[in-house]
């Protein structure tokens, strides 16, 4: 007799095996074997006849580290069967916080509207508002090195000096003693920018002694992406630890060949040296970013009532039109305004999916005035207005995700069809990625057959993230289980329409609990993962 036992399903177990009719038995959260049909009894049965059963997905590059405190049964992660979120990416994330103006800032996904008072100071204290009273998923969180630096240094444009440094230390070892999986970086952002490898390294040395991982939104996709790996390469080098390089499709400007000069360093690294790298990415050809991250640093750090003073100014204005006038910023880049698309902001909802062109025809002000009206427009929220860009070409998206190591990830917000998170949209692979993989590039396409699909999604990103007891369907692993239909999965979201649940996923299951089947179940079973 078990708990539960989902039967007659086709097996697909996340290691990339072959798929098998098989029985799934559950007792106490955990899976206690797989059997063609069994003939043990369960209080509870679950028939999965003509539906893929398959490990819950695991999202390795999620910014869900704040909204979940606001919808706590995160349902746009648990409807596309995602169990557990590795969380604090890119550099980015409430905690540790000793002043919360600037750190709310380097949150994604945090807004001043969602009600959610910060109680915490330390990454621990965090932790523990996280998880009481309960969530839907898992999390697997990493401590943003970003908001470590804020922390100590705040914005200061600097390398740390020795003292600040162990302060930094100290802040990591908390977090890791905590129960973070490791240390992120976000060097293409303010502060994160202004650290150097020295820095890195060591930080990442305290992770790598408490078993940790080193991800990295690298500093540069474009001219110098080349350096920037070898620099993430080196850090895991030197501290001795594995590395997640993140979102790591090159910008469609970076010069030709780069891009297979830069995995070709990777496999020598890891061939040669025994280096454990992995890499990441969504599968979608636009990326999400914030609004601010057009401009000038100097212009968005620092408390709100500064940054709002710089948008008022005149001379700030003229700065920012030389600054467009030759465009060195990695977004500006990409082109013009025509191939930038707003795709949140709360003051101009019915601006929302138009190109910034657009946008600025329609407003009938100039790009740097229309940038100004809509962050000055959202109050404190400004660093949540978020855009829409190019962030990989088609053929470079594809030959990312063709990488044996290369898992899937959502780089989203979770979000929910109804409270406070309704309105909000980070991107669409928030609400589908899972579906749209296995949809687009399985069933439609027929570059990954379902087996390797689930790799991608399941014990990839498990083992890369260094979550041990999930991400496959064996006996003594954690009881995350998604039950599926391939032949009707979809993801119901568009550019223009990207908040709607996908269909197809039919039960989701987290630590031997049915949190989704229909809708959210409202059940809490998540758990901070290795603990
Ligand atoms: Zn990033």
């Amino acid at each position: 007799m078990v708990d539960t036992i989902i039967r007659n399903g086709t097996v697909v177990d996340g290691t990339g095996a072959p798929a098998v009719a098989l029985d799934v038995l559950i007792e106490g959260g955990n899976i206690v074997s797989l059997e063609p049909s069994t003939a043990v009894a369960a209080d509870r049965a679950w028939d999965a006849q003509g539906k893929v059963v398959c490990p819950g997905f695991i999202d390795i590059h999620s910014h869900s580290d704040f909204s979940l405190l606001a919808n706590r049964s995160a349902e746009s992660a648990i409807a596309q069967g995602v169990t557990t979120l590795v969380t604090g990416n890119c550099g980015h994330g409430p905690a540790p916080t000793k002043r919360w103006d600037l750190t709310k800032r380097n949150t994604i996904g945090f807004s001043e509207t969602w009600n959610v008072e910060p109680s915490w100071s330390s990454f621990g204290e965090y932790l523990e508002a996280l998880f009481s009273p309960g969530l839907s998923v898992n999390v697997a969180p990493l401590v943003p090195h970003g908001t470590v630096r804020l922390a100590v240094m705040g914005h200061d444009a600097r390398p740390a000096e020795t003292d600040e440094l162990e302060q930094m230390k100290d802040l990591v070892a908390e977090a890791m003693s905590a129960g973070a999986r490791g240390l992120s970086s976000g060097l293409e952002y303010s502060p994160g920018c202004y650290s150097d490898e020295d820095e890195l390294a060591a930080l990442a040395s305290v992770a790598a002694r408490a078993g940790g991982v080193y991800a990295s939104h690298i500093r540069n996709r474009g001219d110098d992406f080349d350096k920037a790996v070898n620099e993430a390469i080196n850090i895991c080098r030197r501290a001795g630890l594995p590395g997640q390089l993140s979102h790591l499709a090159p910008r469609p400007y970076a010069p030709k060949g780069m891009f297979d000069r830069v995995l070709e360093a990777i496999d020598r690294a890891r061939e040669r040296e025994g280096l454990r790298l992995g890499m990441d990415t969504f599968p979608d050809a636009w990326g999400p970013g914030p609004l601010v991250s057009l401009l000038p640093t100097s212009v968005y750090e620092g408390e709100a009532s500064e940054v709002r003073a710089r948008l008022q100014s005149s001379s700030v204005r003229s700065e920012c039109r030389e600054y467009f006038d030759e465009p060195t910023n990695y977004l500006l880049r990409l082109g013009g305004f025509d191939s930038l698309y707003l795709s949140y902001s709360k003051a101009y909802p019915e601006l929302v999916g138009k190109s910034f062109a657009e946008i600025f025809e329609h407003m009938k002000l100039d790009p740097v005035e229309g940038i100004f009206e809509l962050l000055l427009a959202e109050g404190a929220d400004f660093y949540n207005v978020l855009l829409r860009h190019i962030y990989a070409t088609e053929s470079d998206l594809d030959h990312l995700l063709s990488q044996s190591t290369c898992s899937l990830g959502s780089d989203g917000v979770t979000a929910a069809t109804s409270g406070p998170l309704s309105s909000f949209t980070m991107n669409r692979s928030s609400y589908g990625y899972t579906a749209r993989f296995l949809r687009e590039y399985v069933v439609e396409r027929g570059m990954f057959s379902v087996e390797e699909a689930v790799r991608k999604m399941t014990s990839l990103p498990a083992r890369s993230a260094a979550v041990e007891e999930r991400g496959t369907l064996e006996p003594n692993m954690a009881a995350d289980v998604v039950v599926f239909d391939l032949s009707s999965i979809n993801d119901e979201c568009t550019d223009a329409k990207p908040r709607a649940l996908p269909s197809g996923i039919e039960m989701v299951m987290v630590n031997g609990e049915i949190v989704f089947e229909g809708g959210p179940t409202q059940n809490r079973p998540g758990r901070l993962v290795g603990r």
